[in-house]
């Protein structure tokens, strides 16, 4: 497996990273999720806008967009890949102790490409179980769900929850008690003939992939309505799925003790998402960066 470490790509044993790294020390850095199809790296743009905005909220400096796009593109060819996972990683480098990003000069970049792993098709039919955990999500005004960033720890202590119960992902509430968003994921739900999400000002990462089913809802003539929401609104729909950009839309079979149907109208959506992955790939089969 070979890995772009920096400037240039490296075998997995070679790509390592100082233990003065502030993104080992302090969790200082960002990263971005993305998912490749028949070797065409879907919403590439999208994902480096937001990195870019996660870069500039930690006023952090980053290699610019388009040696980003291909080095992304290089580390797909080195592993011969064409139905990847990839992820960028790129923290505030390598500095002396202490918390000022000053004592960083160089960020560390990384890109990691690994061969897809399909999720079980079992999950789409049945749907996965999920949680509300007692871990609340971020304040905004403390760390910004907004920002795509190394210091996990807050979905990390939900995801621990999930676990604990035997649950396959967590939602967590905002602090006022409103449904925030998944540990890794932004979370819908039919109510109505109305497809619901948390409202970004809730506190929630503005998930690409919420972003299209959003549109796609709509351009399918549903009504959505983006706002703030309880816990009772979750458990009174008639269908919920979460969406992320590995997973796509994956139905929700119960949410605590509330139980869902087979969702006519979560396979419609997911129907909908896969024609647009198609699409989207038509359109840009053969581009390296
Ligand atoms: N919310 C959080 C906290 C996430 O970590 C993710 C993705 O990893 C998402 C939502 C979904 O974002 P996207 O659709 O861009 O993958």
């Amino acid at each position: 497996m070979y890995i772009f470490l920096n400037d240039k790509i490296v075998p997995e044993p070679e790509a390592v990273v100082s233990v003065y790294d502030h993104g080992f020390l302090y969790g200082d850095g960002i990263y971005e999720t993305m998912r490749a199809y028949e070797g065409v790296i879907f919403m590439l743009e999208k994902h480096l806008g937001r990195l870019g905005r996660s870069a500039s909220f930690l006023k952090l400096r980053v290699p610019d967009e388009e040696l980003i796009r291909r080095a992304v593109y290089q580390t797909l060819d080195a592993n011969r890949l064409s139905d990847a996972y990839i992820r960028i990683t790129i923290s505030r480098g390598k500095g002396p102790v202490g918390l000022d990003p000053a004592l960083c000069t160089e960020p560390t970049f990384v890109v990691i490409a690994e061969q897809f792993k399909p999720y079980a098709e079992t999950l789409y039919k049945e749907g996965v179980r999920l949680i509300i955990a007692k871990t609340r999500r971020n304040l905004a005004e403390a760390i910004n769900p907004m920002i795509k960033s190394l210091n996990f720890l807050n979905n990390i202590f939900a995801k621990m929850e999930a676990k604990e119960r035997d649950a396959y992902e967590a939602i967590m509430l905002n602090a006022e008690g409103c449904i925030a968003e998944g540990t890794i994921s932004n979370i819908f739900f039919i109510k109505g003939d109305i497809l619901c999400t948390p409202s970004l000002d809730t506190g929630v990462l503005d998930g690409i992939t919420r972003d299209l089913v959003i549109g796609l809802a709509k351009g399918a003539g549903m009504g959505v309505r983006e706002a703030r929401f309880y816990p009772e609104d979750i458990f009174g729909a008639a269908e919920v799925f979460f969406s992320n950009t590995t997973a796509e839309i994956m139905p929700v079979s119960k949410v605590e003790d509330a139980i869902y149907g087979a969702g006519t109208v979560t396979r419609a959506l997911r129907d909908l998402y896969r024609e647009r992955v198609t699409r989207y790939v038509e359109e840009n089969r053969g581009r390296k960066g």
